[in-house]
Formats: structure tokens, C-alpha cells, sequence
């Protein structure tokens, strides 16, 4: 293996790079959790995350990846048997799907092609059609980080109302929270699921399930055994600022500080930095004649930007050549896209001049692995980053941005 110098380029949408401002406050002594030190730590936390997942409701933080909070917002607010709606939206839609079977759920699985995210009119159509109410929960992923394609949340909660249908709306926004525009209360989304290795900045270890009075109200009467994951067994305690459990006590720490630099920056910023980056990531992407996986350009990603591999080269061994030659790690393709496509983060502690190193180490590993291209694409991102405010896009962009 060679011997690299300098940071590593971790440019995989998740786990995203930790800020050494958040490595810092995770360097602490363990406290006792349960002192008066530690709740006041996590009635910080509590607060903070109300204001990044747009709730004045509860948001339940466990010691876990995103699949276990996946888990708990299934566990929780249904029962074996129940119907749920779901879109294919790719590998992670795929996943949280599989899940709610093997919990007995029937799901109703939208078929899609992967390159869109769900459709609110297809929803609200199969909705319509249900007017025995027999749907019990919408399921829907934010960003599919899979494809690089988001969904539109708040169309679908319109869809909903629109046809009056009473069903939970359970949302996994685990590669979008802290990166694109989400309003939990807003949208009136039942069960947010989230985790801390993407927008949030953090070393993977923390789950969280923003959830709405209607979804407690369902954990209080749904028949589906759980113990670690039960919602109401942990709000007990919270309620005084500890946990049922011992908690990640130093991954709260570094929330504690993740949260005060989305606030310091505005969440606003923050959203309009990663449509940025990703603009001018599509636009290096056009540039090299290279497709997209996206293509919905009202649902490209802000976080990542999915690219198709021209066929007859594999991708794998293209994200091989850019990690042993520029030190960079590139996202694979997942299941059915598995060596097809390659992706490239931009989210989290992400600005301008480290996506120019990313956009580099691709355009230098497409040469090195005979990638067939058209060069400049990192020039062309330049110009566009340079002439390129919320405030001043250039018109002639305006159609790649948005
Ligand atoms: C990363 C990811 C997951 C899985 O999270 P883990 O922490 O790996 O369990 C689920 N859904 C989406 C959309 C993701 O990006």
C-alpha cells in the first residue's frame, strides 16, 4: 500500500470528514452521565437539535447508526400486519423496505427507476385509492444517497392532505438533515430518522427520531414488541436530561459543537453552500461528457453528485486509481449500480477550494485510468464558483444551479 502525505481526501457522502473544531470538543474527559454536568449537556443537545430539525416536538438521540433509528421509527408507531407505502428510490429505499417486512409490515413498493425520486402525484394517486385507510405510513428517503436524487418532501405531505388520507409520514433524512432544507413541524412529518457520520459532521454512533405528538400517540396503542428502541422508555428520562442507558457521551460533545457551527453559519448558508458545491460539481460532470445519475434537475442532490461510467470501464477500479494515486475516497455504486457508478460527496465541512482537490483527483484519475473525457472539467467548475453567489448566478449557469 503507498504511503500518502498530507489529509486524506474523504470525499464518500458519509461518513462525512469530522471538523477539528468538533475533534476538539469530543476530546474530554468521560463525565458521569448521570451528573448534573452531563444533563446539562444534553438539554443543550435536545435544544440544539429542535432548531436543526425544525420541531418543537421531542428528537430521541440513541447509541446507534442510522439502520437502528431506521428501526425505531418502524418499531415504534407500527404493528405486524399494518400496510405502509414506500418508493423505490434506490439501494437505501430498498433497504428500510426490506426492514419493515422482516417486522412483518406489507409494503406497497412503488417500483422506480432509481434516477428519480418519489412522486407526489403517484403517491397522492395510490392514497386516493385507499379509502379504507388501510395504509398506515408513508415511507420516503430525503436524499437517496445511493443515486444522488432527492425527494420532495413537503409535495408530499401536500399530496396527503389533498386527498385527506390519515396515514404517518415517516422520512429518512440520514444524508440530508444539516445539508438541505428540512422542516420537520412544517411538513408535518411524523418520524424523522437521521444519524451523525453526514450533515451533522460527526464520527458515526448517534441514530435520531424527530417524531410528531400523532406518532407518539401511535407508539402508545401499535403492537410491535421492542425494548431498546421504545420511545417512551427514553423520554422518561429525558425529560430530566439523562438516558435510559449509558449514552455516546463524547459523540454529545462534538453535537453539542456541530450544531453551534450550522447555527453560526446559518442553516440557510449551509443549504445554499452544498446547492453550490453541487452545481459546480455537475458542472465539471457536464464538462468531461460524463452523465449524471440524477435526472430530475429539480431533484439533483446537494450532497452528492452520482456519476455514470461510460461503458466498458469500471468504476471500482476507477475509485481505485484515484485512492492509490491522490489519497481520495470516492463512493462506490451500491447493488444494482455496483462498478457502474461513482460518487462524490460534497456535504458537511465541504467548501470551495476542497471541492477543487476533489474535482482534481477525479479529473486526474479519469486520465490516469484512460477514462474517455473531456478535459477542463475542473476549470469549468472554477468559473463557475467565481462568478457564482446565491445573490449574482450567472444567467447563462442558472439552468445547471437550483
Ligand atoms: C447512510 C444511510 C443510511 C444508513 O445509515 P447507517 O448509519 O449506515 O446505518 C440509511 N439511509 C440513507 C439515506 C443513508 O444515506
Amino acid at each position: 500500500m503507498t504511503q500518502h502525505q498530507g489529509r486524506h481526501f474523504l470525499q464518500i457522502p458519509g461518513p462525512s470528514p469530522v471538523p477539528d473544531r468538533v475533534l476538539r470538543a469530543m476530546d474530554m474527559p468521560v463525565i458521569d452521565h448521570r451528573s448534573a454536568q452531563f444533563a446539562e449537556l444534553s438539554k443543550a443537545v435536545f435544544e440544539g437539535c429542535r432548531q436543526i430539525f425544525k420541531t418543537t416536538g421531542q428528537v430521541l438521540i440513541f447509541p446507534s447508526s442510522g439502520t437502528g433509528a431506521w428501526e425505531a421509527a418502524i418499531v415504534n408507531t407500527l404493528s405486524p400486519g399494518d400496510r405502509v407505502l414506500m418508493v423505490e428510490t434506490g439501494h437505501f429505499a430498498t433497504l428500510w423496505r426490506q426492514m419493515a417486512a422482516r417486522w412483518g409490515i406489507e409494503v406497497d413498493f412503488m417500483p422506480g427507476d432509481w434516477r428519480h425520486g418519489a412522486d407526489p402525484v403517484a403517491i397522492e394517486a395510490a392514497l386516493a385509492q385507499d379509502s379504507a385507510h388501510a395504509i398506515k405510513a408513508v415511507m420516503v428517503v430525503h436524499n437517496e444517497t445511493s443515486t444522488g436524487v432527492t425527494s420532495r418532501v413537503g409535495d408530499i405531505r401536500a399530496a396527503m392532505d389533498k386527498v385527506g388520507h390519515p396515514a404517518l409520514l415517516l422520512v429518512d433524512t440520514i444524508s440530508s438533515l444539516g445539508s438541505i432544507d428540512y422542516r420537520h413541524d412544517e411538513w408535518k412529518v411524523d418520524v424523522t430518522v437521521s444519524c451523525s457520520q453526514k450533515g451533522f459532521m460527526l464520527p458515526p454512533g448517534l441514530g435520531f427520531n424527530a417524531i410528531s405528538e400523532k406518532a407518539r400517540a401511535a407508539a402508545k396503542t401499535n403492537k410491535m414488541p421492542r425494548s431498546y428502541w421504545d420511545w417512551e422508555e427514553m423520554l422518561k428520562p429525558n425529560a430530566a436530561g439523562f438516558f435510559p442507558y449509558t449514552p455516546a457521551t463524547s459523540l454529545l460533545y462534538g453535537l453539542r459543537e456541530a450544531i453551534a457551527m450550522l447555527l453560526e453559519e446559518g442553516l440557510d448558508a449551509v443549504f445554499a453552500r452544498h446547492k453550490r458545491l453541487a452545481a459546480a460539481t455537475r458542472t465539471a460532470v457536464a464538462h468531461w461528457g460524463l452523465e449524471v445519475v440524477c435526472l430530475e434537475p429539480a431533484e439533483y442532490s446537494p450532497v452528492l453528485t452520482a456519476v455514470m461510467m461510460p461503458p466498458g470501464h469500471d468504476a471500482d477500479q476507477f475509485r481505485k486509481t484515484v485512492l492509490d494515486n491522490y489519497n481520495m475516497s470516492l463512493g462506490s455504486g451500491l447493488s444494482k449500480l455496483a462498478g457502474k457508478v461513482f460518487r462524490i460527496g460534497h456535504l458537511g465541512e465541504c467548501n470551495e477550494l476542497t471541492l477543487m482537490g476533489a474535482l482534481s483527483g477525479v479529473e486526474m484519475g479519469l486520465s490516469t485510468s484512460g477514462v474517455p473525457h473531456r478535459a477542463g472539467g475542473v476549470e469549468a467548475a472554477m468559473k463557475y464558483l467565481e462568478g457564482r453567489t446565491e445573490a449574482n448566478a450567472p444567467t447563462h449557469l442558472k439552468v445547471i444551479g437550483n
